[in-house]
């Protein structure tokens, strides 16, 4: 047996042309090569196709990718190119034409669209080894689920016996020379059909019908898509919140560090009691990092008894911080923060701050949020005694999802 496979790719996909930006669903790109490369893969594996016939849109360039392709991963069977026709009809007939010629070297066929991605060289094999015990076509099919009603101007005919139908799915094997003849005789006789058994049925030929699988989809509307992505990472959001404050002390008091917040040095600002260098936005933020991948928090990881955190850079406890969040698998993709004092004022230094604190995140500065407010007189910010600060940090985790193949 040397059956050849002619993979159909010349459909314009109208119902889906709107949800890929007009791209025909055989050309989109799945796992890095487009879909109907699957389909030939997948063919390519099953021992008996000798050869592979694509049917591309007569006013394309994708056979220039074609040639990549089979270049980049050969293979190992002979592929040829044709133009399709208007029709799937048309498009098969052309197929049908650019098999070899004799029937030594293909004497069968399978006829496959290339928007069904998912098929499996079981169901290749199938169909093959139902050719060979003497059948002139075979077609996969599975049991419908809906009920299914004959409907004639929207009024309801009849109800077939569900047990009797089934849903047709490709590769649609045959018998090279009948399937020819059949496609022949409807060119002369002006039939139109849905699927190449058809043809053979009005012709009067039998057709064995072999378990199709119900994952052998093919994709046709906007939404039968996601069935291409189910294989895309979770992504799980996570959200991290941080808080500190600092009090004010005179310049000169034990542990006074003249007031930074994001990094920047305020001059002329109350100065703050601290071990490290007291950058109070800096540690709520950092906090909130830590918050995200649920790694304690920085008086943990810096504790103020130890001597080499005395007067430590908070860019430091930021950017380690950062790190953790990075080695968890998470991507930090937006912070929020907010400075909570009566003094000094914060607006003449707010551009900058925000613009480094997008530095340390290594953030567009768009995705860092910075606000600063008062506390109307009340508490300690309001009586002046200190400085607060609160971050939430968004950061994404990704995880693989089990590939499906
Ligand atoms: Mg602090």
């Amino acid at each position: 047996m040397r059956a050849w496979g002619i993979i159909l790719a010349a459909g314009q996909g109208r119902r889906l042309a709107a949800a890929t930006n007009g791209i025909a669903k055989q050309f989109l790109g799945w796992k890095g090569v487009p879909l109907y490369w699957h389909s030939a893969r997948v063919f390519a594996r099953c021992a008996r196709i000798a050869g592979l016939v694509f049917v591309l849109p007569p006013d394309s360039d994708e056979h220039l990718r074609l040639e990549q392709l089979a270049e980049a991963e050969d293979p190992g069977i002979p592929l040829k190119v044709v133009a399709g026709g208007a029709l799937r009809q048309d498009s098969v007939f052309a197929g049908l034409s650019a098999l070899p010629m004799t029937c030594r070297d293909a004497d069968h066929v399978l006829i496959h669209d290339a928007a069904r991605p998912f098929v499996t060289p079981f169901l290749v094999n199938r169909v093959l080894d139902m050719l060979a015990e003497g059948h002139d076509g075979v077609i996969p099919g599975i049991p419908v689920t809906d009920t299914i009603k004959l409907v004639r101007e929207d009024i309801v005919q009849s109800t077939p016996d569900r047990s009797l139908l089934r849903a047709v799915q490709t590769p649609q094997g045959f018998t090279t020379a009948v399937i020819r003849k059949a496609h022949e005789r409807a060119r002369k006789e002006g039939w139109e059909v849905t699927d190449d058994a058809s043809l053979l049925e009005r012709c009067g030929h039998a057709v064995r019908m072999v378990e199709g699988e119900t994952g052998n989809c093919k994709l046709t509307r906007p939404e039968d898509l996601h069935m291409l992505y189910t294989a895309a990472p979770v992504v799980t959001p996570c959200t991290g919140f941080g808080y500190d404050v600092h009090r004010y002390v005179e310049a000169g008091e034990p542990d006074a560090r003249p007031l930074h917040l994001g990094g920047i040095l305020l001059e002329r600002a109350p100065h703050v009691r601290a071990h490290s260098d007291g950058d109070v936005l800096l540690h709520a933020l950092a906090d909130a990092l830590l918050g995200c991948c649920g790694q304690g928090d920085i008086g943990q990881l810096f504790p103020d008894t130890s001597a080499d955190c005395d007067n430590l850079s908070s860019a430091i406890i930021v950017d380690e911080a950062l790190q953790r969040t990075l080695r968890a698998g998470m991507e930090v993709v937006h912070a929020d923060l907010t400075i909570i004092a009566e003094i000094p004022r914060i607006a003449p230094f707010r551009d900058e701050i925000r613009l480094n604190v997008a530095r340390l995140l290594r953030l567009p500065t768009d995705r860092v949020g910075l606000k600063a407010t008062t506390e109307e007189g009340m508490g300690f910010t309001g009586r002046k005694e200190g400085i607060r600060a609160v971050a939430v940090v968004t950061a994404i985790r990704s995880v693989p999802r089990e590939q499906t193949d």
